[in-house]
């Protein structure tokens, strides 16, 4: 099948790509591995998932219909309400009809004699075009995590990102959570309601900021509504795409009772915003160790125990270098009698056993093991697939030392092939689902005048793309983020390339380099007419 554009990836980026592109007059195709759509919400069906992100401003903004006729109930929406939210958008915008699902991309290479993609399916089915779009996600490679002996335990094994459509059923279980990153750190007080017992397997205590989740009353939801357009546009604006912009002034210059107060505001509604109470919290030391040092002091009036107290407490390493979770009663659940919490870092996991897990000599028993151990992130699934380019280098080879690219977008050696909220890009460090926007309104616009003036060939330049690499390690220099391991940097998997990945300039400073990047006529890209123009 012979379209203009394939969309590989049925998340929502992949999503809003297809009814975008489709809009434009393109006929396109999304290649989806799964029997499901929803990317990460279809896939991350744990008890406890919901967005970090107020459900308000992790929402499409594409169709002012859309945001008028659906209905939030919570400011931090449950996974079955954002796949629920999902569906709706797929419906209403008759996009089924052009999804493939249960379609694993296996390879896409140019062909450089008709100037068009050949994308392959794991079962040989083929598609050609003439655009590839890759929205295959930042997080959805999840980590194959095996500890040995895992083979002979009699009870269940479940990820969190491959959670079964039938959901377990904890009554009378103990259970294990090995990893305490954001999905953990969601299941685990609602684990704790249902299960006998839960046992935490904590590697690294991470800082963690209350949701302050609460219903959406008739009055929130219709103001939301009356003034939606300003509030995408303080999104847009805003270094993160929350909608808050942090106070100008650096944290260590404010007085300490009216930094204390900030905080205090901070942390009783802000969610993922904390981080963005002062502009330095992220930039510079003697700021951070004031926000890292409240939110110890929170966590530790949270928790009765003190030696538990002193184990949940994340130490070494800046708020926020990490990614910070945003919970609903994480801490307190270890108040619980029937919640306890074991330090793999003071005692490994050694193995797994018919019974349990064994560390540091002793058997905890279990019905139930849950992996929480998170993703290989921004470039796992880009890498699954064979991606191969002019000259037959494949991506692999280009990214073998970190993925370099133009914008996150463009890849030299690989025309007309385009990827969503990768590497590059603000993605992880935003408000992914506005950046998607983002970039595929930012597309679409490049489409349009490409179209109209017989561009039928787009390729960033190995100028333009070594300048951006170098740009975004600027900008990652002048923060603290390099200072921690974090999947940030390339640290969750073994034998990753330590390089930084998303793009630390914010979504704003984002967008302006986009638009500037368009008014001077897309420079850094090479648009050309190829001779081999099927609608010349
Ligand atoms: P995905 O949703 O990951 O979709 C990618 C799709 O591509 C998947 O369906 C996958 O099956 C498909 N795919 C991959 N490889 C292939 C292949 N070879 N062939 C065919 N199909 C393929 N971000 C926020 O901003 N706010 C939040 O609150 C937030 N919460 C999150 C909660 C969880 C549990 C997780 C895991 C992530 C969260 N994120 C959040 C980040 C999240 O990744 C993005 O917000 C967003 O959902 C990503 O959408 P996407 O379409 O880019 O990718
Ligand atoms: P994660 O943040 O990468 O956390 C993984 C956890 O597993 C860490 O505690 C890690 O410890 C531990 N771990 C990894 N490998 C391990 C091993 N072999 N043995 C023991 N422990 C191991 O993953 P995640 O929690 O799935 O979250 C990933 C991202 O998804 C988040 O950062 C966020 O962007 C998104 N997310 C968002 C939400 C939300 O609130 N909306 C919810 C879930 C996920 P170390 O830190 O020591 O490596």
């Amino acid at each position: 099948m012979d379209v203009d554009a394939i969309v590989i990836g049925a998340g929502f980026a992949g999503l809003r790509a297809l009814h975008t592109f489709r809009e434009q007059g393109q006929s396109v195709v999304v290649l989806e591995a799964a029997d499901g759509i929803g990317g990460v919400w279809y896939f991350n069906q744990y008890p406890g998932a919901r967005c970090d992100v107020e459900s308000f401003d992790y929402s499409y903004r594409f169709s002012p219909e859309l945001e008028q006729e659906w209905r939030w109930s919570e400011r931090y929406a449950t996974q079955p309400e954002i796949l629920r939210y999902i569906n709706h958008v797929a419906d209403r915008f008759d996009l089924r009809r052009d999804i493939e699902l249960d379609t694993r991309v296996a390879s896409a290479r140019f062909d450089e004699a008709s100037s068009r993609w050949r994308v392959t399916a794991d079962d040989g089915r083929v598609w050609t075009a003439r655009r590839v779009i890759l929205a295959m996600g930042q997080l959805s490679a999840p980590k194959d995590t095996t500890y040995p002996g895992q083979e002979s335990f009699a009870g269940q094994i479940i990820y969190s990102a491959r959670w079964p459509k039938t959901e377990p059923d904890f009554a009378g279980k103990r259970v294990a959570i090995i990893g305490t990153g954001s999905s953990g750190v969601q299941m685990t007080p609602v684990i704790a309601r249902k299960a006998a017992q839960l046992t935490v397997f904590q590697r690294t205590a991470n800082y963690s900021i209350p949701a302050a989740n609460a219903p959406v009353s008739d009055e929130e939801d219709q103001a939301v509504k009356a003034g939606y357009r300003q509030r995408r546009d303080s999104a847009r604006n805003s270094p993160s795409g929350l909608g808050f912009v942090p106070d100008t002034r650096s944290a260590v210059d404010v007085p300490a009772d009216e930094r204390e107060a900030a905080y205090e505001a901070a942390w009783n509604r802000l969610g993922f915003g904390f981080a963005l109470t002062f502009k330095d919290i992220l930039l510079n030391q003697a700021s951070n160790d004031t926000a890292s040092e409240f939110i110890r002091r929170k966590i530790a009036a949270q928790v009765d125990d003190p030696a538990l107290r002193e184990k949940l407490i994340p130490k070494d390493f800046p708020f926020g270098t990490r990614r910070p979770s945003v919970d609903s009663g994480y801490f307190a659940a270890f108040n619980r009698d029937n919640v306890a919490l074991v330090d793999i870092s003071e005692t490994p996991i050694e193995a797994f056993t018919p019974a349990g897990i064994c560390t540091g000599g002793t058997e905890y028993p279990f019905d139930i093991i849950i992996y929480a151990t998170g993703f290989d992130a921004f470039t796992g699934s880009l890498l699954k697939p064979e991606v191969i380019g002019r000259g037959g280098v494949s991506l692999r080879e280009k990214w073998a030392a970190g993925p370099v690219s133009f914008l996150g977008i463009g890849v030299h050696g690989f025309p007309n092939l385009f990827i969503i909220v990768g590497p590059g890009s603000p993605s992880l460090l935003s408000n992914v689902l506005l950046s998607s926007e983002e970039q595929i309104d930012w597309l679409s616009e490049l489409f349009a005048y490409c179209d109209a003036h017989g561009f039928d060939s787009i390729e960033a330049t190995e100028q333009a793309e070594r300048s951006w690499v170098a740009h975004v390690n600027d900008r990652a220099q002048e923060t603290l983020y390099p200072k921690t391991p974090s999947y940030y940097l390339g640290a969750e998997m073994p034998n990753k390339p330590r390089v930084f990945m998303p793009y630390s300039g914010g979504v704003r400073g984002y967008r302006r380099i986009l638009e500037k990047t368009a008014a001077l006529g897309y420079e850094g890209l090479t648009l050309r007419m190829t001779e081999h123009r099927v609608d010349a």
